[in-house]
């Protein structure tokens, strides 16, 4: 019976949707008139149910007659939290009733859809999984502050989907080598695996693009198909999906298909999940489900050993002084680290002179120059707000209370330090203080610093937020 629905089937959709949507499928049981198929998971069947109702319905009229039925039955294998071995396992088929007589109002599939993405390329041709080559786990550092994120990619990499690490979430500031580590575990994948795995490396940016240009384009369908297929999906900078709704709910949904069938999911983010605001709870509670784990700045010795590295592969050389002397200096950002050896190394072979001190001086100091006018006070007033857990209003606002004034004058006294902006403007950013304000808020932050370890320490961490 079923191959007979398939034939209709093949006969009213794409070679694309039928290969994604109904190959999967197995016919589980036929009673009296009711056939049972085994769909892979949830969304499957919503998506079955919300897009090829008029199809199943053609031929269930063509393999069983007109009061043929339909029900599906989700297959759990790999059971999502409590993963590893669950025996597959059937569970009862959504309650709702199918195809009773009259059914939804919804327009057959499009067939010949328009592509921005040109996802059908994509998936009949090589899978192109748009890593990068040169992010490997021979040329990634180890350190304290990235140990357990790199032993968890390595696993995954080895084994991927078969470790309790999926999905596995990888959080950390900006520069410190998250790309870096997930891409490494999408290479090592795709050059060492038995078995041919499409691996996909996307940015969360990039993945919205393409989900709002397939719903202007009407080809959500080829967005979803091209998604479901993929063995290894690796999502860059999740951070960049907050306050999107939609394409959140739409990852969700790949997101679940792809864990309960068995494919691993690689996720980075610039902040932890906790601090992950406009995340919906349920995508959020889904990320528990395998590992997060953090990168940190490296210490001295790390970033050491990244200059070393970075000038051996650019087959330069370098005096461990200098060396040093930037591995002091430039402290919480890897790439920033990297780019001024770069360009160290760039100006020696444009002037024939070795990499002296100097020359690093100057660069660095062109560097912490270039960084501090980028940093805007709206940046400052943020991070400052939420380290002392006061509102952003109060900061502005007219209150006097202790709780409120500290912060204030710090972050003023933070905005005269790290920005280029005068007195007058530093005011006008907090409410339209005059400048004598300002200039009291510095002289008393300045004096505090003196005297009180726990306020040092704490702007000296404000600042470093503010390094790169
Ligand atoms: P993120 O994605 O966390 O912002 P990236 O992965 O883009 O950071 O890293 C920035 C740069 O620093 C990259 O060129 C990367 O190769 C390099 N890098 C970061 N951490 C390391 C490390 N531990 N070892 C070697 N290179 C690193
Ligand atoms: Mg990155």
């Amino acid at each position: 019976v079923w191959q007979n629905c398939l034939k209709v089937i093949r006969e009213n959709i794409t070679e694309q949707s039928f290969k994604t949507w109904f190959e999967p499928i197995v016919p589980y049981k036929l009673i009296n008139k009711r056939l049972i198929i085994q769909v892979p998971s949830q969304f499957f069947y919503e998506w079955l149910e919300d897009n090829y109702v008029k199809v199943l319905r053609k031929a269930l009229d063509f393999a069983i007659g007109k009061d043929g039925q339909l029900e599906y039955s989700i297959i759990i294998d790999r059971g999502a939290p409590k993963a590893q071995v669950t025996p597959l396992k059937i569970v009862e088929p959504p309650k709702k009733e199918y195809y009773n007589g009259g059914f939804k109002n919804k327009q057959d599939p499009p067939t010949n859809l328009k592509n921005p993405f040109d996802f059908k390329a994509l998936t009949d041709a090589q899978h192109e999984s748009f890593l990068n080559k040169s992010y490997s786990f021979e040329n990634f550092v180890e350190g304290d502050c990235n140990r357990l994120a790199r032993a968890a990619s390595y696993a995954v990499a080895q084994k991927p989907s078969t470790t309790s690490f999926n999905p596995l979430m990888i959080y950390g500031g900006v520069g410190l080598g998250k790309t870096h580590l997930v891409q490494a575990i999408g290479n090592y994948i795709e050059s060492q695996s038995e078995t041919p795995k499409f691996v996909l490396y996307v940015s969360s940016e990039k993945f919205t693009s393409q989900f709002i240009n397939s719903i202007r384009e009407n080809s959500l369908q080829d967005f979803m198909a091209f998604y479901m297929q993929v063995d290894v999906l690796i999502l860059d900078d999740v951070q960049f999906l907050s306050g999107k709704e939609k394409t959140q709910e739409t990852f969700f949904h790949i997101f679940n298909h792809l864990h309960q069938s068995g494919k691993q999911i690689v996720m980075t983010s610039d902040r932890s999940p906790r601090e992950l605001s406009g995340m919906e709870d349920r995508l959020l509670s889904r990320f528990k489900w395998g590992l997060t784990t953090d990168i940190q700045a490296p210490d001295l010795e790390t970033r050491i050993a990244i200059i070393q590295n970075k000038v051996e592969e650019e087959m330069a050389e370098m005096d461990d002084e200098v060396v040093e002397y930037l591995a002091h200096c430039i402290d919480s950002n890897v790439r920033e680290l990297e780019g001024v050896v770069i360009s160290l190394i760039a100006d020696s072979s444009l002037t024939k002179r070795k990499i002296d001190l100097d020359m690093a001086k100057f660069r660095v100091k062109s560097i912490v120059e270039e960084s501090q006018k980028v940093i805007s006070i709206d940046k400052i007033i943020e991070e400052v707000t939420s380290f002392f857990e006061i509102k952003i209003a109060d900061i502005k606002g007219k209150t006097r209370l202790r709780e409120v004034v500290l912060p204030r004058q710090v972050a003023m006294y933070l905005a005269k330090e790290m920005t280029s902006l005068s007195l007058k403007a530093i005011g006008y950013h907090f409410g339209g203080r005059d400048h004598s304000t300002v200039i009291h808020a510095i002289q008393t932050i300045n004096d505090l610093i003196g005297v009180d370890k726990e306020l040092a320490a704490n702007v000296k961490a404000l600042k470093t937020k503010f390094k790169y």
